[in-house]
């Protein structure tokens, strides 16, 4: 009797979906390697706890592993990103049938999927490169899954992956087929990045009201209470919620003494890589991604505060008002930064010929993932219509919605920065918008500087566009022009 999948790497993540899936009724085989220096018995230790008594298989040679698996195989990596998924491959190709299926689970590089998918096809088998988010909570109870790669993949693998994907309050599984190649993996780097400037945003809100507001811990949580029943109401806003009200084992209230300087793994990072590669805007994650950044250098800024004392002019607020402000400030941001994140996702589907269906990935990610949120509903349904916006925030829904949170944002942005608060991302998203809205731009002044030191060239308003000019500025400068390509 063989089993249903294959599943390579018993961490946190590997060992939780391997009980995912078997709570779903499928027959699972497990492998962990097993390396002299590295722990050993990972297999053991799991067969003999948590999968004790399931319908679970475990393996520490690999190739009984691929045997014990029925035809066409799907085994599922779920190792450290990175050499860990080539090294796999090459110990599995020997081992493989035809038509069997590789799904990468993990944190790859898209560009790490691309070439993975190539080479597996190549040798006459499938490559899934999937995305998944949640954790390791996601991981036992539903994920938001998100597999790209080897179409011909997708009706084998689909009743599996959709088995264990959480299901969105309309009951749709969280893992639809996101498109060819790396795609799968792409998505799921700007879900991570979107996750980042989220994050931050709510950082900045909470910094703002205990801040300018000298709202306490509780006051807070119950502002983040509120909110959380309404357009904002998300895994994040209720996990902020959470810990604001959280004491440690002394009584006292642990986020006050968490120290302020946070880490990365990467992935925000690679988000904006891309968009940058992609020469799209991505400027809230970007923030969010520098702000951690500068958090981490403690010591500096501890210095730094000493050589300029803030000037505060503690004017006295109206609580109500002031907490609007910052609602409207969080919301628009988060619009923005939506925004920009799916202007990347549609970029790179034109640019890698993904085809990528932006509805389908906005539902995807509605339950499951760490972005989770009701809000994501609103873009899916503005991304289905018929007359597809040009932009995000040019769709009438979200329109109106940044129409009416306009005047409480920029007083918000306006008051903090008099008050020498710092609210990176409120104010980068505000500018966004203000350059977005924006029909003219200075960027004729940075167009004449290219042209005037480098020859760079530049179009003109009173000639057709495509038509590139050159000026002597100086009078003894030539007429050899740069080449007009753009990067
Ligand atoms: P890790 O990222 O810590 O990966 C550990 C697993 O990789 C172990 O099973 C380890 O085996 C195996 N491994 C490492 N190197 C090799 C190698 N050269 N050959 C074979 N196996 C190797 O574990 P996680 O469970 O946290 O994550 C698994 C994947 O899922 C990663 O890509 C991660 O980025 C991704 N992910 C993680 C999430 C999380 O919340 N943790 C969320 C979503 C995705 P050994 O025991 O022998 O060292």
């Amino acid at each position: 009797n063989k089993t249903d999948i294959g599943l390579i790497g018993l961490a946190v993540m590997g060992e939780n979906l391997a009980l995912n899936m078997e709570s779903k009724g499928w027959n699972v085989s497990v492998y962990n390697r097993t390396v002299p220096g590295v722990e050993e018995g990972v297999v053991d230790r799991f067969m003999n706890g948590r999968a004790k008594g399931k319908n679970i298989e475990g393996f520490t040679d690999i190739k009984d592993f691929v045997d014990s698996i029925a035809t066409p195989r799907k085994i599922m990596m779920m190792v450290r990103a990175g050499s860990p998924v080539d090294e796999l491959m090459e110990q599995l190709f020997p081992l493989l049938s035809p038509g069997d299926i590789l799904i990468d689970g993990g944190n790859s590089n898209y560009e790490d999927t691309n070439r993975r998918v190539k080479l597996a096809e190549s040798k006459g088998f499938l490559f899934v490169g999937s995305g998944v988010s949640g954790g390791e909570e996601g991981a036992l109870n539903g994920a938001s899954i998100m597999p790209g790669g080897s179409e011909k993949a997708w009706p084998e693998v689909k009743p599996i992956l959709q088995s264990i994907a959480a299901k969105a309050s309309d009951g749709t599984p969280c893992c639809q087929w996101v498109g060819s190649a790396g795609s799968g993996h792409f998505v799921k780097m700007i879900h991570n990045g979107i996750e980042y400037g989220d994050m931050q945003l709510i950082a900045e809100a909470y910094w703002v009201m205990k801040n300018l507001l000298d709202l306490n811990n509780e006051e807070m949580a119950d502002v983040f209470s509120r909110w959380n029943e309404g357009k904002l109401r998300s895994y994040l806003i209720e996990i902020t919620t959470n810990i604001l009200r959280h004491k440690d084992k002394t009584g006292g209230y642990l986020i006050d003494k968490i120290l302020d300087a946070a880490g990365q793994k990467g992935t925000g990072k690679w988000s904006v890589i891309n968009a940058m590669e992609l020469g799209m805007p991505l400027g809230l994650i970007a923030t969010a991604v520098f702000e951690r950044s500068l958090s981490a250098q403690k010591e500096l800024r501890h210095q730094a505060s000493h050589q300029f004392p803030r000037q505060h002019t503690q004017p006295i607020y109206n609580k109500v008002e002031l907490v609007k402000d910052i609602y409207s400030a969080l919301y628009a941001s988060k619009l923005v930064s939506y925004a920009q994140g799916f202007a990347v996702l549609q970029r790179a589907s034109d640019t890698f010929g993904w085809q990528l269906d932006l509805a389908s990935i906005a539902r995807m990610w509605r339950g499951g993932c760490i972005i989770r949120s009701i809000f994501l509903n609103d873009i899916a349904a503005a991304f289905e219509a018929t007359d597809k916006p040009k932009h995000l925030l040019m769709a009438p829904y979200f329109r109106e919605e940044m129409k009416a949170s306009l005047s409480g944002w920029k007083s918000l942005v306006a008051e903090a920065m008099k008050e020498e608060l710092p609210v990176p991302a409120f104010s980068s998203a505000l500018n966004y918008f203000y350059s977005l809205t924006s029909a003219d731009l200075p960027a004729n002044m940075v167009q004449a500087q290219r042209d005037y030191f480098g020859a760079h060239t530049f179009e003109r308003k009173d000639e057709l566009r495509g038509q590139f000019f050159h000026e002597n500025w100086t009078g003894y400068g030539g007429d050899t022009k740069s080449g007009t390509y753009n990067v």
